[in-house]
């Protein structure tokens, strides 16, 4: 069956210090009051090496936020899946909306950062999702579909070690959740267009995230729904009471 899933996302947050200081306090907190589902930090680049020997990583996994699209070579300032694994850690987001709109991230561009992820045994958190105008303009089912994509030219086998979330754009850092009725409605979507793709089988084991002002106060009715396996987590996942209260959630 399918893995629930916290996974947190630092975003450009945090030094050094301060991140280590955050892993060691969240940590702690779960090492007293153990977790029911998988707890995933994603950090950026610099903390990975220093956050992966710190965490118990029987109870939280360590992710980087991104990775280049290319094996190694002459591209300054890029950092490679191989470099990312290399430190220990677990997972990589790909796809995140920011990247998407900031660095131009294409489908393709993405297809080959899922690609070099699962060659280098990290498992991508790839993350889709529509903008206002097109939530407004009810084409998130298009827009999630042609992002999907990216990841489906993979095979079954390497597909199933994907996980996905999805957020709508119009929720990220906002305060504007979508409805619990609004993330089953695309989630079970999703599902379905990996039942058409992959079998039913592979459809059900597939953790799908919801991500997008979701906090202590909301989390609990949105993974309640059949088809959130958890949430991928901003802003609440840089204090640790917050972020535990959304864990707290599968409780
Ligand atoms: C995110 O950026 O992945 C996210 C969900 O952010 P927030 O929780 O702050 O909306």
């Amino acid at each position: 069956m399918r893995k629930n899933i916290v996974a947190g996302n630092w975003k450009m947050n945090k030094n050094l210090q301060e991140g280590i200081a955050l892993a060691k306090e969240l940590n702690e907190a779960l090492a007293a009051d153990k977790p029911n589902c998988d707890v995933v930090i994603c950090t950026p680049f610099i903390h990975l090496a220093s956050v992966t020997p710190i965490v118990d990583s029987a109870v939280i996994g360590v992710g980087a936020e991104n990775c280049a699209d290319k094996v190694s070579g002459a591209y300054t300032g890029e950092v490679s899946a191989e470099m990312v694994a290399s430190t220990g850690t677990q997972y990589v987001i790909l796809g995140h909306s920011e990247r998407r709109s900031y660095y131009g991230e294409t489908v393709e561009i993405l297809e080959e950062k899922v690609k070099l992820a699962l060659a280098n045994n990290l498992k991508p958190i790839f993350c889709i999702g529509e903008v206002l105008e097109e939530r407004q303009a009810e084409k998130q089912n298009e827009v999630v579909a042609a992002q999907l994509a990216s990841v489906f030219t993979l095979s079954a086998e390497d597909f199933s070690k994907i996980i996905l979330a999805y957020e709508p754009v119009w929720a990220i850092g906002t305060g504007l959740t979508a409805t619990p009725e609004q993330a089953q409605d695309i989630h079970a979507y999703i599902r379905s267009l990996i039942a058409e793709k992959y079998g039913k089988e592979v459809a059900d084991n597939t953790s799908i995230l919801y991500g997008g002002s979701c906090k202590p106060s909301n989390a609990k009715e949105l993974f309640a729904k059949p088809d959130v396996d958890g949430g991928l987590i901003g802003g609440a996942a840089l204090k640790v009471a917050d972020f535990k209260g959304i864990i707290d959630a599968f409780k």
